[in-house]
């Protein structure tokens, strides 16, 4: 095989759901496209890597240097803060239409075993987050599981004694182990509605 391609395959194989096989048949689609697929793939991918960049307050991707569209929309800042590991879970929640507060995306959640420790999580501005946006309840939208429970219980006592705090997570109902990119919009709103007091 050409150097090249093979490069490519491999590449290719390495993003997530894809494999050898499927970076076979991606590689083979786009250099025997005659659309001009490829060129404007490598360029968008370019562009998009150069210029995109995580939201300095909240840890959306947005344009480098920008702060995102839900930190710069004041319709968004009505005192709730939903907390979420990364921005697929954003992307869930927005799709579903069922919280119209702001986000922060923590990045990971606290593992002993995956060598996650607090310093590796977007938490260190938080409090500042809360006085600066007068944020009156904080939802967690972690997965159910062991990690995503240390993670919570963390924030909870790293955030400490801010008193004019409420904190909620999502009702039960959200499968264990299941994360906010398998749960469909009727059990979401659901977890939302039914959200828990901590
Ligand atoms: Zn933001």
């Amino acid at each position: 095989m050409n150097p090249k391609i093979e490069k490519l395959i491999k590449l290719f194989a390495k993003l997530p759901r894809v494999g050898s096989r499927g970076g076979q048949r991606i590689v083979l689609s786009l250099l025997q496209d005659k659309t001009g697929r490829a060129e404007a793939l490598a360029t968008s991918l370019i562009d998009a890597a150069q210029n995109i960049a995580p939201c300095a307050c909240c840890g959306v991707l947005t344009g480098r240097g920008d702060l995102c569209e839900f930190c710069r929309d004041e319709n968004r800042a009505n005192g709730q803060l939903c907390i979420v590991r990364d921005l697929s879970d954003v992307w869930t929640l927005e799709k579903s239409s069922v919280f119209h507060g702001r986000y922060h995306i923590i990045g990971g959640l606290l593992s002993g075993a995956g060598g996650v420790l607090p310093d590796d999580l977007n938490i260190k501005n938080l409090p500042a987050r809360i006085e600066n946006e007068k944020i009156s309840e904080i939802i967690f939208a972690l997965p159910n599981t062991v990690e995503g429970k240390t993670t919570q219980h963390y924030i909870m006592s790293a955030i400490g004694n801010v008193n004019t705090v409420a904190f909620s997570e999502l009702a039960s109902g959200v499968p264990l182990g299941g994360d906010l990119d398998y749960i469909d919009d009727g059990t979401l709103t659901l977890a939302f509605g039914g959200r828990k007091s901590l």
